[in-house]
């Protein structure tokens, strides 16, 4: 797709929107008398209103994975981009889009927050890619496709061929969530992002960051993408908190915990395959590993029982069965093993 047909994707009222100035956009130096912004006179050391544009932050960012500063949308969490994505490209009641199933649930929460049809399409059994269902199920009214790879639960990465497929013959946005990137061996698609203008990638610090609790995600984008979409958030998403710590944080390796626990997702895979009651154990490229056992609401309660809090998913469209069990780190991961051989050898369970 070129940039003409996506800014024909856009919502018309925000092709034609004029956003929120802000008065630091008015004035944009860091010395003199601050008269501009009703903000206190009195230095709490929080009382000015921080950066609307991050640039600090996304400097550094874009320093780290090697992007354009002006191909970043920085995010409360990559849920922000997620909903900003719907109201920049969809028309309440009138559009729609494709997401893949099962998959992370904000991509249909957020489309019936914002009035939505999602119509979803099953993963292949062996949770691949369906290209050719993931297309006929778009119409002319389809304005974005949600894909998720390594996709949570399933844990599975999707073949790069497969996403490219569907980057030539989607005529709208390919919106790839890449959370669980730093787990897998495959690597990034961004770099696709300069030949395919439809590509969206989102990313997070929640997961291999360590950072869930400041709410930071972000949107990686063609720059006439990333600026509509900075034109529809609210101007100061990213407070001056979470500004200050992530430029203190990212800037710290987390290459060793990663390490460590892509070596712990091994052992417990390989652990978990000998328990009688697990009837499979998906590969995973993830931080987590979904599992098929013999009676998982019985099994989760023992776990909650016992202080092990594992997420129960047997409910999700083809996952019937399953938990999905975050790595964790060597101890807690024992003590994880140690009440699954417990759980084995209790008749009475
Ligand atoms: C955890 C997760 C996220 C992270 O969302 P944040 O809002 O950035 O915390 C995004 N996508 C998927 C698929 C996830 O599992």
């Amino acid at each position: 797709m070129t940039i003409e047909e996506i800014l024909e994707l856009v919502r018309p009222n925000i092709r034609t929107l004029k956003p929120y100035s802000t008065a630091r956009d008015e004035f944009k130096g860091e010395l003199g008398v601050f008269l501009d912004a009703n903000e206190s006179p009195y230095d709490t050391g929080w009382n000015r209103y921080p950066d609307p544009h991050q640039n600090k932050l996304k400097e550094l960012v874009s320093k780290q994975k090697g992007i354009d500063s002006q191909c970043l949308f920085l995010g409360n969490g990559s849920d922000e981009a997620i909903d900003v994505l719907y109201r920049v490209f969809c028309v309440p009641s009138k559009d729609n889009v494709v997401a893949i199933s099962p998959s992370y649930g904000m991509y249909t929460v957020t489309a019936d927050i914002n009035d939505i049809e999602v119509r979803t399409v099953l993963l292949n059994p062996d949770f691949s890619l369906p290209v050719d269902r993931l297309l006929t199920a778009s119409d002319h009214r389809t304005k974005m496709m949600f894909l998720c790879s390594p996709n949570n639960p399933s844990g599975n990465t999707f073949d790069r061929d497969a996403i490219l497929s569907l980057l030539k013959g989607f005529h709208g946005m390919v919106v790839l969530d890449e959370a669980y990137v730093d787990f897998c061996s495959g690597g990034s698609l961004k770099d696709l992002i300069p030949e395919y203008p439809n590509l969206v990638i989102l990313q997070t610090c929640s997961k291999a960051r360590g950072l869930a609790a400041l709410r930071l995600g972000m949107a990686i984008a063609d720059r006439n993408v990333i600026r509509l979409m900075s034109m529809v958030k609210y101007p100061y998403n990213i407070s001056g908190v979470t500004q200050k710590i992530a430029l203190e944080f990212l800037s710290r390796s987390v290459e060793s915990e990663v390490a460590e626990i892509i070596r712990e997702r091994g052992r417990l895979i390989r652990e978990l395959a000998q328990f009688k009651f697990v009837r499979k154990v998906y590969p995973s490229e993830a931080n987590f590993i979904l599992i098929k056992v013999d009676d998982a609401d019985g099994l989760y309660d023992y776990l909650t029982s016992r202080e092990i809090i594992v997420r129960n998913r047997s409910k999700v469209p083809m996952c019937e069965g399953c938990l999905r069990i975050t790595v964790g780190l060597e101890e807690e991961n024992n003590q994880l093993l140690k009440h699954l051989k417990s759980y084995e050898t209790c008749d009475i369970c």
